[in-house]
């Protein structure tokens, strides 16, 4: 297979028109929210909570998203999706993030939408859960970490105990984006012991719907706020039904679907790190100081020069991991090496434009804190640095 880094005609058609998308669908919701999406403070109530109006603008994008054949035409064609490669994929998710954070944040599915674990879906759950979310009607969750576990996963405590027909969860997990706001939750939950079903075994995952489960706390991460919560499970029940894929190999299942996750975050990563390069070239060139601009000082234009060249090769990383995996290669390490070559290059890079453009930097009238505050956060979620890191260390014959 000949390998082209440049977007093939077809994806630039795609970028084309997902410009004319945003002009059209997404910067008129952003000007009418105004300062209540702009600024972080005025978006959410003192709980956390998110302002109806900026959930309903979310919900508006992601529905003529999918109305446009957008939102998952990563997904399968069978289901409604348009089977675009993970090269496509990769190119449209860092195309968005180009723009900056904002409303195209919600354009293409994200944590709140189908993944290939849902995939797993079975008879009446592919209409009831696959398909709405494939069209953007429905939102899911995806919940695995837990007040004792996060990295640790196959550790969790939930169970799910089979009675009847029924299984019966109990547990609590935390830091679950879109808890509050899914129709259905996909939650993990120990179904037989570790000491009988070894680690990573005995793990099954449960379609649980919204209204079947209570919230606990808000977990608000500082820049992301109002968007994960505690799920509370007690006593459960939902039918046999309900389980998503076999019964004791979800863990196996999800382990093998890591690499979309990391490409994905990853080309977020990188398309924002863009976005930021730009706007300190720019004000690198317009700020004087000690009469010459600011970009002619060498500690200046040194960090541009080195955030770039970050830039570059993760860009590159990214392109050669989604060609990978369209090629069927197993991208254990390519994906881990990725997701954090990506992310600390975006949380370097933030960093350094707040420095740049000084007090400006900090001022909740400019994007440069809601971007550190983001880079910061991909640095934990999606695997940490240093559980990717354990990765590549073990892919090398060490840990
Ligand atoms: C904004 C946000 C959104 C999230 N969304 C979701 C979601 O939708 N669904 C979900 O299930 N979870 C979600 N999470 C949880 C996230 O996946 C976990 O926070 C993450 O996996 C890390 O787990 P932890 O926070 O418990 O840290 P821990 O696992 O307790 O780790 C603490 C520190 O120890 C380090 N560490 C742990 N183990 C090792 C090791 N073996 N070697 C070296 N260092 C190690 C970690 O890297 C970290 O620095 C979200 C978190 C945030 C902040």
């Amino acid at each position: 297979m000949t390998v082209d880094f440049e977007p093939s005609e077809e994806t630039k058609l795609i970028l084309d028109s997902l410009d004319d998308f945003v002009e059209q669908e997404v910067v008129p919701r952003e000007n009418e929210l105004g300062d209540t999406f702009d600024n972080p403070r005025l978006r959410n109530a003192p709980d956390g909570t998110v302002d109806e109006a900026v959930l309903d603008a979310v919900d508006e994008v992601r529905r003529a998203s999918a109305d446009a054949g957008f939102y998952a035409m990563n997904m399968p064609e069978e289901y409604g999706g348009d089977d675009v490669s993970n090269v496509t994929w990769y190119h449209a998710k860092r195309h968005l993030a180009e723009k900056g954070r904002g409303l195209s944040e919600f354009v293409l599915a994200g944590p709140e939408g189908p993944k290939p674990l849902l995939l797993q879906a079975d008879g009446s759950q592919v209409e009831e859960y696959l398909e709405p979310c494939i069209r953007g009607e429905k939102t899911t969750a995806f919940a695995l970490t837990e007040p004792s576990v996060g990295s640790d996963a196959p550790g969790m405590k939930t169970t799910a105990e089979k009675d009847g027909e029924e299984w019966v969860l109990n547990g609590t997990k935390q830091w679950i984006t879109n808890a509050p706001h899914c129709d259905f939750a996909q939650v993990f939950a120990r179904t037989t012991p570790e000491e009988e079903a070894g680690r990573y075994g005995g793990i099954t995952c449960f379609i649980v719907e919204r209204e079947e489960y209570e919230l606990g706390s808000r977990n608000n991460a500082v820049g992301l706020e109002g968007l994960q919560a505690e799920i509370q499970l007690d006593d459960v029940r939902v039918p046999e039904s309900r389980v998503l894929g076999s019964v004791d190999a979800a863990f196996y299942n999800a382990m093998g679907f890591l690499s979309l996750g990391r490409l994905e975050l990853g080309a977020t990563a990188v398309g924002m790190t863009r976005y930021l390069l730009d706007l300190c070239k720019e004000y690198a060139n317009d700020r004087e100081a000690f009469g010459r601009p600011i970009g002619k000082y060498q500690q200046i234009s040194t960090k541009v020069a080195k955030n770039r060249s970050r830039n570059y090769a993760a860009d590159a990383a990214g392109l050669r991991l989604a060609w990978q995996m369209d090629d069927g290669q197993q991208t254990v390490e390519q994906s881990s090496i990725f997701k954090w070559f990506a992310t600390d290059t975006f949380w370097q890079t933030a960093d350094d434009a707040v420095q740049i453009h000084g007090a400006n930097g900090l001022s909740e009238d400019n994007p440069f804190m809601e971007h550190l505050h983001l880079a910061r956060l991909l640095r934990i979620v999606e695997g940490t640095d240093e559980i990717q890191l354990n990765t590549v260390a073990k892919q090398n014959g060490l840990l």
